[in-house]
């Protein structure tokens, strides 16, 4: 038998370990920035409908690398999402130039009062959107997941657990790319199916 109180007095509150990606489109997302760190990702789209998602690329022996599909590089950036008033992952594709989403937000985190905007960001094919607006001043702003998720950056939080991860072994077996890889032939899983 133990005191409920004992067992509990000395554990830490769990902050939230799992992010979502943001998921842009025609419909406006609204979103506020926090900060300029981040963490750069090498992303393979999966359209397989049991996939359907960006995964990191496992690297070595990669099947999607493989059939010729090479990774996207982005910069993986934090922001809320003020739709659900959580901390979620925003891609910023490598691409600098009109309508890319990094030439578009990069000015903004040079402004002193870069929280006290609202970024409206739309997504049409590979074109960006962003319009910035002053936060209304009756805008929730989420301070307490932003600072729950400091505090689990400041623990190492990746940022890529936004994303499912596979190693080359295991996206060898999705079913589309199984497919290409049959088509291609000469593609073997890595050793001990790691495909770190
Ligand atoms: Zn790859």
């Amino acid at each position: 038998m133990a005191d409920i109180r004992d067992v509990f007095r000395d554990l830490e509150p769990e902050l939230p370990e799992l992010l979502e990606p943001v998921r842009l489109g025609l419909a406006p997302s609204m979103l506020l920035l926090f900060t300029a760190d981040g963490d750069p990702a090498k992303l393979h789209f999966v359209p397989d409908p049991t996939v359907k998602a960006h995964v990191p690329c496992p690297g070595a022996r990669c099947p999607v690398c493989y059939v010729g599909d090479p990774p996207v590089r982005v910069h993986l950036l934090p922001v809320v999402n003020v739709r659900t008033r959580a901390v979620e992952v925003l891609r910023v594709p490598h691409r600098r130039g009109p309508g890319t989403l990094a030439t578009l937000l990069l000015p903004h985190f040079d402004d002193e009062d870069l929280q006290d905007k609202l970024f409206v960001v739309t997504r049409d094919g590979a074109r960006h959107g962003v319009e910035v607006q002053p936060l209304g001043e009756r805008a929730d702003r989420c301070t307490a997941a932003i600072e729950g998720f400091r505090k689990a950056r400041e623990e190492g939080l990746s940022l890529l657990v936004a994303f499912p991860e596979y190693s080359a072994a295991e996206l060898g077996e999705v079913p589309e790319i199984r497919r290409m890889l049959d088509a291609v032939g000469g593609w073997d899983p890595p050793e001990n199916g790691s495909g770190a």
